[in-house]
């Protein structure tokens, strides 16, 4: 659009014409002025809206969107975060309290990199370290949800070194892209959840032709992905479609939350602090947790697990999930806006029939889960077992309402194989 300026034209006063066109008031149909008196004619602002359609700038249109980035304004506080988790998530504050500021920080970074301001903000990647089914997959799911970014989860045990048999670290991004719809702008903000990262820790030096058995090749090739770099990604993912072309995508502003259980890192944690208690940095070995040794946990002690110093430090957020307790595993079964329990009544409600557990059945189904030793995820396999014949009968049935006892939930769980129930969940 050219710019005749502000002046009049054949002697008309300025603010009566357009600043950029120049026309006369009476010439156009409707006419806005600015604050420092220049003035706009409708015709002008649809040629600049044409412009900005043109080039995908309009308010509405994502790439605007894009070029706004992110607004601190839209970016809910820890606080809510957190809050927003507890809807969800039983128990572990420690872990969602470190998430929520971790998640958090990383938009600040977001909006400090696209400021173009002088300080860059490292990456807050995240590492939960807890035993099996306390919930970090759960975790990193919800943040995914309040967010409303691309989200995947990938198991790091499937991850192999570019040449061995297994999939790329590539197909992470793969897949991330497949959740974006293949918007690849989207999926350079997404969140990756890594699990079992602690299968790919250092175990020896022992070559295989097949597989990358000490791990440290996947871990180097994580590291590049996880620092931010342009990857290549295959679209459809894995080799079986080498004709597809290439996608580009930085994994600059991608978030890596990475959980493993890291069976055993206890002792050598028992072991750092031994040590400290005699020299430099003592503790109170007095006061010290001996129960749950999981919540002194350093990047040292994953570090001394197995996974290589380089990739520690490209994960700055440690925190630990608590073994769940009883009391977190009834709350589960019923408190949770998903929870397990509300999930099977709303089944049964809509063949018409009524569910209820009686207290002493839900304690049962307590009791079996930490027989299993499997944490949240024994309750599922328990309550499927328990629920089994009532959901296979209830929708042919006459009967408006069931009530599930001690005694019902005994009789199926005993009939259950019970390798069927440690697999299940
Ligand atoms: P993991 O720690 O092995 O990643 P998950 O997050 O996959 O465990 O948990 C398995 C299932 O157990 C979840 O889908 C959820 O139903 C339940 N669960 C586990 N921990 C919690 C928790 N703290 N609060 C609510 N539900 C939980």
């Amino acid at each position: 659009m050219a710019q005749r300026g502000g002046n009049s034209k054949s002697g008309q006063r300025r603010e009566d014409c357009c600043s950029f066109c120049g026309r006369r008031r009476n010439e156009v149909d409707i006419m806005f002025q600015g604050v420092d008196g220049s003035n706009i004619c409708g015709a002008c602002i649809e040629v600049g809206h044409k412009s900005l359609t043109e080039a995908g700038l309009t308010v509405a249109s994502p790439k605007a969107k894009q070029a706004q980035g992110v607004s601190m304004n839209d970016v809910p506080k820890p606080k809510e975060i957190k809050e927003f988790l507890d809807k969800y998530v039983i128990g572990q504050d420690e872990a969602k309290r470190s998430i929520a500021v971790a998640v958090y920080n990383h938009y600040k970074r977001l909006a400090v990199a696209q400021n173009d301001e002088d300080v860059e903000l490292d990456k807050s990647n995240i590492v939960l370290v807890g035993p099996t089914g306390t919930g970090k997959t759960l975790i990193a799911r919800t943040i995914a949800r309040l967010l409303k970014v691309p989200f995947t989860i990938v198991d790091a045990t499937v991850l192999t070194q570019a040449g061995y048999v297994g999939e790329d670290v590539e197909s992470i991004l793969s897949r991330l892209l497949q959740a974006a719809d293949y918007d690849t702008k989207a999926a350079e903000r997404g969140i990756v959840f890594i699990d079992e990262i602690d299968k790919i820790a250092r175990k020896g030096d022992n070559p295989s032709i097949t597989r990358d058995v000490s791990g440290e090749g996947v871990q180097q090739a994580l590291l590049k992905i996880l620092e931010g770099t342009v990857v290549n990604v295959p679209p459809q993912g894995g080799r079986k479609h080498p004709e597809q072309a290439f996608v580009q995508v930085n994994t600059k502003n991608i978030l890596f939350i990475c959980g493993g259980a890291f069976d055993g890192i206890e002792k050598r944690i028992a072991q750092r602090l031994n040590t400290r208690a005699m020299g430099y940095g003592r503790v109170d070995t007095e006061s010290i947790d001996r129960d749950n040794l999981l919540k002194y946990v350093q990047p040292q002690d994953i570090r001394s697990f197995g996974l290589i110093p380089e990739l520690v430090g490209r994960l700055p957020v440690l925190t630990h999930l608590e073994p769940l307790s009883r009391e977190a595993l009834r709350n589960i079964l019923t408190e949770p806006k998903n929870a397990i329990v509300s999930q099977y009544k709303a089944m049964l409600a809509m063949d018409g029939v009524e569910l209820e557990f009686t207290d002493e059945a839900l304690e049962y189904i307590v009791d079996k889960a930490v027989e299993f030793k499997l944490g949240a995820r024994g309750l599922r396999s328990i309550c499927e077992a328990v629920m089994k014949d009532l959901m296979y009968e209830a929708p042919s049935s006459n009967d408006k309402k069931a009530v599930v006892t001690r005694n019902y939930a005994d009789d199926r769980v005993s009939k259950a194989p019970i390798t069927r129930l440690h697999q299940v969940g």
